[in-house]
């Protein structure tokens, strides 16, 4: 059994997988520990698989993954953590956002008796600004609304041990948030800071829908607020109306006055109809994710590995 698994999620990385091996295998090298570089392709559509491949043939440490088709980011990670063997595991990004030297760091904390040791991003380059403002936000109303304390500006760049790696293999759920997961399972924590760099080739997998469903994931996954706003918002709503319902019988009945009121009629309706339909879809986000864990398919398929079964 290596001492590190290194789990690299992998969607059209072409350009990136000979520098990241390089860059991987000399710190593996300098470390001197055991280790093993898990390729999870998540069905990329460009030549990454047959290069991961090319590696495992001249390098036993290479081990891969392939996936049926693309399963999204989260998912990939958790078949990395599924097949990883070492005691520790370590999650890294393909594109070099994240600096693999950062793992010698990392690695002398895990050595001191840390568990889980993120690394926290002092600034990140060559992302656009739309990125940088809406994940701050994200991050910092997550944070608010959840009882948890997910650490801010990480990602899923981390190392972990055996132990958390175990737990997680036991959270079933299908809407991952590994971050979160992570968070919530506990043990001793600490950090290692660094500068984000841009991208090394290659543009983004995350596309705006997967940041989103990939953001609602997280809120959904570590907090009710959203659900618990729907019901406060319908009982103001509910209030305002029965206030309003008095005012328009009193002006009817005992002051005999009245317009005809067509612009607060039709002010209300929309803004009733519009608070329904908000809340049906709050609550209809939960609802999806219930029937998503209900049919508790596989998370996903591997259509071929040299990842041994037996060990
Ligand atoms: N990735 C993946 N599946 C996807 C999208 C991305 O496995 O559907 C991988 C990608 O190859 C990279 C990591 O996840 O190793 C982070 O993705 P990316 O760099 O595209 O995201 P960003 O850094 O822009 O948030
Ligand atoms: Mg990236």
């Amino acid at each position: 059994m290596p001492t590190l698994s290194i789990i690299i999620p992998i969607y059209n990385e072409e350009g990136n997988i000979p520098v990241l091996y390089e860059r991987l295998t000399q710190v593996m090298h300098k470390l001197g520990e055991s280790y093993e570089l898990l390729f999870v392709n998540d069905g990329s559509r460009d030549n990454s698989l047959a290069l991961v491949m090319e590696l495992a043939q001249k390098d036993a440490q290479v081990k891969y993954l392939d996936f049926s088709r693309n399963f999204g980011h989260q998912i990939a990670v958790t078949a990395g953590i599924d097949a990883a063997r070492g005691d520790a595991l370590v999650i890294i990004d393909a594109d070099l956002q994240d600096p693999p030297e950062l793992i010698q760091e990392m690695f002398v904390k895990y050595k001191e008796g840390f568990e889980v040791v993120y690394a926290k991003r002092r600034q990140r380059k060559g992302e656009t600004f739309f990125k940088k403002v809406t994940a701050k936000m994200f991050y910092r109303t997550l944070a608010r609304i959840t009882t948890l304390d997910i650490p801010l500006d990480t990602g899923d760049f981390r190392l972990i041990d055996r132990k958390v790696a175990e737990v997680l293999k036991k959270m079933p759920e299908q809407n991952k948030y590994i971050r979160g997961q992570i968070a919530w399972i506990g043990f001793r924590q600490t950090f290692v800071e660094y500068d984000r760099d841009s991208r090394h080739t290659g543009e983004t997998g995350y596309t705006l829908r997967k940041m989103i469903r990939f953001a609602l994931d997280g809120i959904t996954g570590f907090s009710n607020l959203p659900l618990r706003l729907a019901t406060i918002a319908g009982f103001t709503v509910s209030g305002i109306a029965f206030l309003m319902m008095i005012y328009a019988l009193v002006s009817r009945l005992i002051w005999k006055d009245f317009e005809p009121g067509w612009t607060s009629l039709i002010l209300s309706v929309l803004f009733i109809g519009g608070i329904q339909l908000i809340t049906i879809g709050i609550i209809g986000e939960y609802i999806n994710r219930i029937s998503t864990n209900v049919r508790n398919r596989p998370l996903y398929v591997i259509r071929e590995t040299n990842v041994d079964e037996e060990e």
